[in-house]
């Protein structure tokens, strides 16, 4: 190793004040942050500029937020696996997407919106409803199902997989906010555990077919109904024909009802085509923020 280089006193001096200057931008940015002037996502787009910024540990920005402080900081960072000592500019596009989208709701936070996803059957529903539920701040609902249990599906985590009885005594107790039969199955959303979250500010999301999400808007009017549609008829198609878990009668079956389901759109306040999940879960954030 070299010898440190030699700094006139002038050179130091100036070192010293430039470092000054740059804890004292970060004093700032923090202070913006805590106070809400500044959004995570605003502090992400200033470091593409500043270096300054680019060089503070994301864990310090995270901590400076109001309400999470050091023990949650650090058990968030570590959820969304990022390292406690990864500095902003250090932040790959899905990790920098992921804390975006972790405090992007302060709106929805407070007023805790009801989010209804729909679309035909074999869209992706699931699949954007389980990136919100990793990656957001959403409650995502657990339904009830007749439906036996595919291979890789667990109680209680997937659905909650009931027989016929129970599923009739549920609707006569009065559990479901809205139930449907699909191809040959009955689903339903149990109501207390979405109205308990909403009632705690939480934002809710539900992911349902399409009578359902038609009954939400009627006992719920301020529920977001979103259509997640497919980039194409023809993608749609092969990923019916393409699902191996079911049989070909239910594939047929499926495939006639989601002609019928196409056309429902008309009656959503917002279609996203769910070209890549991460776009459909960012433009859902965002649209369902603006609201
Ligand atoms: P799958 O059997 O493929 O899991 O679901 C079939 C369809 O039922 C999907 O379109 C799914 O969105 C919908 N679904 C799941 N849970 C519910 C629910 O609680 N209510 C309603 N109406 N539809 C549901």
């Amino acid at each position: 190793m070299g010898a440190p280089p030699q700094l006139t006193p002038e050179d130091r001096a100036r070192a010293l004040a430039q470092a000054k200057a740059a804890r004292q931008r970060r004093a700032a940015i923090k202070s913006q942050v805590k106070d809400g002037s500044l959004s995570i996502h605003q502090v992400i787009e200033l470091a593409r500029t500043d270096e300054v910024i680019a060089k503070m540990r994301v864990l310090e920005l995270v901590e400076s937020i109001s309400g999470v402080g050091k023990i949650r900081g650090k058990a968030l960072l570590e959820r969304l696996e990022i390292s406690l000592t990864r500095r902003i500019q250090g932040l790959g596009k899905h990790q920098m997407n992921d804390l975006i989208s972790q405090f992007s709701l302060p709106s929805l936070g407070k007023k805790g919106r009801l989010v209804v996803l729909s679309g035909p059957g074999g869209v992706g529903k699931s699949t954007v409803a389980a990136e919100l539920k990793r990656s957001s701040p959403f409650f995502v609902s657990v339904s009830a199902t007749t439906r036996a249990p595919r291979f890789n599906e667990q109680e209680g985590v997937d659905y909650f997989f009931m027989s016929d009885i129970e599923f009739d005594q549920a609707i006569a107790r009065g559990d479901f906010l809205e139930w449907a039969a699909f191809a040959g199955n009955r689903y339903g959303t149990p109501k207390k555990a979405v109205t308990d979250a909403l009632e705690q500010g939480k934002s809710v999301l539900l992911e349902i077919e399409i009578s359902g999400a038609m009954q939400v808007k009627a006992k719920m009017p301020d529920a977001l109904l979103v259509f997640l549609a497919p980039p194409t008829w023809e993608e749609l198609v092969a990923r019916l024909e393409g699902r191996g878990t079911d049989s070909p009668e239910r594939r047929a079956a499926r495939l006639a009802l989601a002609q019928e389901e196409m056309e429902a759109a008309v009656h959503f306040d917002k279609t996203l085509t769910n070209d890549r999940v991460e776009n459909v879960v960012a433009s859902l954030i965002e649209w369902a923020t603006a609201q």
